[in-house]
């Protein structure tokens, strides 16, 4: 079975097989995405996503249950910026250990936190292990902005530079344009890589592999890091139809995994 938490009943969601099942929590943000692109791009993106894995999907080694999507996260690194909403740090540790809590509650073994917001990934990795320790969950990390995985989809379609994939780019903005085309407006769009000091040297750049704690406001003026105007749907569609598979492999993966 492949379903959404919130349309499951109280005994339904008592009746699964804890011991196969598999939920995801959704997490995303609300934050400016340049001139082009509406403040809900990372939610809208996830959710279509989702969508379609319960729509067209299924899967033979368990339950698969996506609770609902906790679309505001830690994206303080926007704020300046108007549209954005964040939670401070403490509060959305705080607020992801209480829903995972929630879920360990119901009898559920196995959680990925799914995330589509690259300033959220630093906290799902830190709260993933505590969540092992604190209420015994398999936690798996599902991140897309800081592994391979959007990188091995753009290999044969990816015609923007090195920093053309980054924030309101090449790779968001073509999502957008084939899941949610009537949000999205092109005109407005520009590419801007990021600033000199976090580009031009081999090791403290936006990509590291050192860190530097920038906000959003010192490495861009429009608030694109990237490149939107080589997006196009079609390159949208083939992305969500590699997405929908790569993710389907992965979880696969995710299920076969048991300490
Ligand atoms: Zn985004």
């Amino acid at each position: 079975m492949i379903a959404k938490w919130e349309n499951l009943t109280r005994d339904e969601i008592a009746a699964i097989d804890k011991e196969s099942a598999i939920v995801f929590l959704p997490t995303s943000a609300t934050e400016q995405h340049g001139a082009h692109l509406p403040v809900g791009t990372d939610s809208i993106i996830l959710t279509a996503l989702i969508d379609r894995i319960v729509n067209e999907q299924t899967f033979d080694q368990g339950s698969l249950i996506f609770a609902p999507q906790l679309r505001i996260g830690k994206s303080n690194e926007h704020m300046g910026f108007a549209g954005t909403l964040t939670f401070g740090t403490q509060t959305y540790y705080a607020l992801l250990h209480d829903v995972a809590g929630s879920i360990a509650r119901s009898g559920f073994r196995k959680l990925v936190l799914f995330n589509s917001h690259g300033g959220n990934t630093d906290m799902l990795n830190l709260i993933s292990r505590d969540l092992r320790i604190d209420f015994g969950l398999d936690v798996f990390v599902f991140d897309w902005w800081f592994t391979s995985f959007w990188a091995k989809g753009l290999q044969d379609l990816k015609q923007s530079g090195k920093y053309g994939v980054f924030h309101a780019c090449e790779l968001e903005t073509s999502l957008m344009l084939f899941a949610q085309p009537e949000s999205v407006h092109m005109e407005l769009a520009v590419d801007e890589d990021p600033v000199a000091c976090l580009r031009d040297n081999d090791y403290v750049t936006v990509f590291g592999p050192y860190h530097a704690g920038w906000k959003t406001s010192d490495i861009t003026r429009s608030g694109v890091i990237g490149a939107p105007t080589y997006a196009t749907a079609e390159k949208g569609k083939k992305l969500f139809d590699y997405a929908v598979k790569e993710l389907m492999d992965i979880i696969s993966v995710f299920a076969k995994i048991n300490y």
